[in-house]
């Protein structure tokens, strides 16, 4: 079989000495005052004068800055630049998303708590692996113990402080892969109300269960802190442990999608999934208006009962893992028009009105009973089989 090649980053973890870590927590300090004040004079310069300040009239203004602060001229010139390029893309996803006709959230200032890792750009330049150690210049050597060989060509490298310590991100371009072999199957995917997902073929994956115990326990880490009194050492130690569970729970359900991706991909080749819709639109019904005007019961507020809010955002980071796992192994995952896909039956293609209580599609018109996020997937693969040609 054909060998391809894909983007993948590696992360390990990195042991800094004491003094080591003080000098990464002084880059982050002068990175996110960067980030700050470059965001403040494009506000500032808006707002008085009517000017858009441009990520490059920034850079150029860096040379004076690290001349005027030694801090600054202590820091790698990429690992600044990244922090301007960091801001301009926020600018322009914002600018993106109102073409769009969201209503995006301003690009913020960032605390202390909400600015965790800087970049160098370029791998060798600054940042670089020498036999076993990770080498930044200006810091020293740190140790690094990678759990498995970095292949590919190493493009940029990241450092991240995360509640456990600090890590490196090496992102590599053209990382070796062998594709699975094809299966000759493909299918259609729904979320599940009760289960995690459901196939077209009736096959449900459920949802792990340490994820209600982990929310138990998350429950009593944040009652904990909200105990404590504000800027005590006590209050700081509990936040530490809170921050601790939730990485911990990320890991989890990272380390589940992240199977379950890869269980679907050596079984199918080809899987059909809604296409994610923004945010703010996604999953909730529209509202219905009866005849005097007013609004009619439209499962709203049952939906949010049901915390969907938590459920759609593991569904989206599970989309963007599946989406990215088959380029490491040659398939495909294909986005459909979300549209009806609960609605509409599978079997004759009339349109069955039914409201979120009602859990099995039961036609009409032509008689199909079916589990609803069974009926759903089986929407969703015949719809991109259709669009790509395929009819089933
Ligand atoms: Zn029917």
């Amino acid at each position: 079989m054909n060998e391809t090649s894909v983007r993948k980053t590696y992360k390990e973890k990195v042991r800094p000495t004491p003094a080591q870590e003080a000098a990464l927590g002084v880059v982050l300090w002068r990175c996110r005052t960067l980030y700050n004040a470059a965001l403040e004079q494009r506000i500032t310069l808006y707002r008085q004068r009517g000017i858009c300040v441009s990520r490059s009239t920034q850079e150029a203004e860096l040379k004076d800055l690290r001349a005027a602060f030694p801090e600054d001229a202590a820091i790698h010139s990429h690992v600044l630049q990244d922090v301007l390029a960091r801001l301009d893309r926020t600018y322009q996803a914002f600018f993106r998303r109102l073409q769009r006709g969201d209503k995006p959230g301003f690009p913020r200032f960032h605390g202390k708590d909400r600015y965790h890792t800087f970049t160098y750009n370029e791998y060798g330049n600054g940042a670089r692996l020498d036999n076993g150690s990770l080498v930044l210049s200006k810091i020293g050597r740190i140790a690094v113990r990678c759990s498995r060989p970095i292949e590919g060509t190493p493009k940029t490298v990241t450092i991240s402080q995360e509640a456990d310590g600090w890590y490196v991100l090496f992102a590599c371009d053209s990382v070796p892969v062998v594709p699975l072999p094809e299966t000759g199957r493909e299918t259609g995917i729904d979320v599940g109300l009760k289960v995690f997902l459901i196939t077209a073929d009736g096959e449900a994956i459920e949802n792990p269960r340490h994820y209600r115990r982990a929310e138990r326990y998350l429950v009593k880490c944040q009652r904990r802190v909200s105990k404590r009194v504000k800027g005590s050492h006590r209050r700081r130690k509990a936040i530490g442990i809170l921050a601790r569970a939730h990485q911990q729970v990320r890991r989890q359900r990272a380390d589940f999608h992240h199977k379950t991706a890869l269980a679907l991909v050596r079984a199918y080749d080809i899987i059909y999934v809604e296409a994610i819709q923004p945010a703010n639109l996604s999953r909730r019904p529209a509202p219905k208006q009866d005849e005097h005007g007013g609004y009619e019961h439209n499962g709203a507020s049952r939906k949010a009962g049901l915390n969907t809010s938590i459920q759609d955002a593991g569904w989206r980071h599970f989309l963007t893992i599946l989406a990215c796992t088959p380029a490491c192994a040659g398939k495909r995952v294909e986005a459909v028009n979300p549209a009806y896909t609960t609605q509409d039956c599978s079997g004759c293609g009339a349109r069955i009105d039914k409201s979120l209580s009602v859990r099995t599609h039961v036609c009409t018109n032509c008689g199909l009973i079916l589990d609803r996020d069974e009926h759903a997937a089986k929407n969703i693969q015949w719809r991109g089989q259709r669009l790509g040609g395929l009819v089933a």
